[in-house]
């Protein structure tokens, strides 16, 4: 029997090895990697430019903590706001703790509580980023759930109207919902959180965990819509596989996180940023993120052409496919067999998350492979 607690239904593989958008298995099977560790490992398996940097940040120093000077924090965060309006970032260790960073800023800031997030959002497992998750099944028998947050229809621009007040202290959403079956924000409905933003004085959170860094083809989701917002979450894809997450913040919000307002041990370590510096360097250039927008389209025509009865939605690289009556938990694990590695997402919709480096033929043979199965 196991040790370990049985909270998640793992796959009956063990991926021990790979490179690129190639993974094996314990027996040395070989499979597409079109899961990436949830959105996680953006530039493939053994990435040769992130194992150098590993390597040679490894033999300086691991970690100094938040002590000291950080010169590693100042080059990352300088990459990820250049080109935006944002002003500063706090680095932190996932996706769950940026956005409790981006809860407290919020909360801090306006001296507000009440922050409206959607329902089948998801942001993260702890109290609060649990009560601010738009699922019930994340939330059973955990009690009473910290009270702050009002849980709204996504996309619906009547139900924000009668939500919002002067009493709201921030409107937090997914650009596109990942877990909750790849949904994109539709563009009258970012209008209209800027709208309803600046009448009430709310700040906009986006949690760009899933879709920030390159995953959609823009350095971050929101800069395909019109939102401007306050705050920025970012984690999986940040660390190429390293964990690492990020809150990034307006100048505005600045001054709100003085010393001793908010910090963890962890948060923005030297072979974490040193990763995550490389991984901003190869993602942020002009022509990877036109290609990330070349081959998210190559994937639709290709499963629009090849498989045309199935539904697809999603942004980029963050792409789901769903069929009337399928049962997804089936579908993956046929495609597991098959060779191809997916991840399931919300009502019935399979994710295909391929690295962001991933080939058009390595494509073709994942919609192949789809075909067959299906
Ligand atoms: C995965 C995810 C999170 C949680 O990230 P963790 O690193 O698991 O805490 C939060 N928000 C979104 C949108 C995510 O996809």
């Amino acid at each position: 029997m196991s040790v370990l607690f049985q909270n998640y239904a793992r796959r009956p593989i063990e991926l021990v090895e790979g490179k690129g958008t190639i993974a094996y298995d314990q027996n040395g099977k070989k499979y597409l990697d079109f899961s990436s560790g949830i959105a996680v490992t953006s530039l493939g398996h053994a990435n040769e430019e992130l194992v150098q940097v590993v390597c040679e940040q490894s033999k300086k120093v691991w970690h100094t903590s938040n002590l000291f000077q950080n010169s590693k924090q100042e080059e990352v965060a300088t990459k990820l706001i250049e080109g935006t309006h944002f002003g500063q970032a706090l680095f932190c260790n996932s996706g769950a703790e940026a956005n409790e960073a981006a809860i407290k800023l919020a909360r801090k800031h306006t001296g507000k509580f009440k922050i409206i997030t959607f329902q089948q959002s998801f942001h993260g497992r702890t109290l609060g980023t649990m009560a601010a998750t738009g699922q019930d099944k994340v939330k059973e028998g955990f009690g009473p759930m910290l009270e702050t947050f009002d849980i709204i229809p996504y996309n619906d621009e009547a139900a924000l109207e009668r939500a919002m007040g002067d009493d709201v202290a921030a409107i937090m959403l997914e650009v596109v919902q990942g877990e909750g079956g790849v949904e994109p924000i539709t563009a009258s409905f970012a209008d209209k959180i800027n709208e309803m933003s600046k009448q009430y004085g709310a700040l906009i959170i986006v949690d760009e965990v899933q879709t920030g860094v390159g995953r959609t083809g823009t350095k971050y989701a929101f800069q395909q819509t019109a939102l401007r917002p306050d705050i920025m979450s970012l984690a999986k894809g940040l660390g190429g596989g390293f964990p690492i997450g990020a809150m990034i913040a307006t100048k505005e919000l600045a001054d709100t996180f003085g010393p001793g307002t908010h910090g963890t041990t962890f948060g923005g370590n030297y072979l974490a940023t040193a990763v995550a510096s490389k991984v901003c360097d190869i993602i942020f250039d002009e022509t990877f993120l036109q290609q990330v927008q070349e081959k998210g389209a190559y994937l639709k025509e290709a499963i629009e052409k090849e498989l045309p009865s199935l539904e697809t939605k999603g942004q980029g690289l963050l792409f789901g496919i769903r069929q009337q009556g399928w049962e997804v938990a089936n579908v993956l694990a046929k495609a597991e067999e098959a060779g191809l590695l997916t991840v399931a997402a919300g009502n019935n919709v399979l994710r295909l998350l391929p690295p962001l480096t991933v080939s058009k033929e390595e494509i073709d043979e994942a919609v192949h492979i789809l075909k067959q199965i299906l």
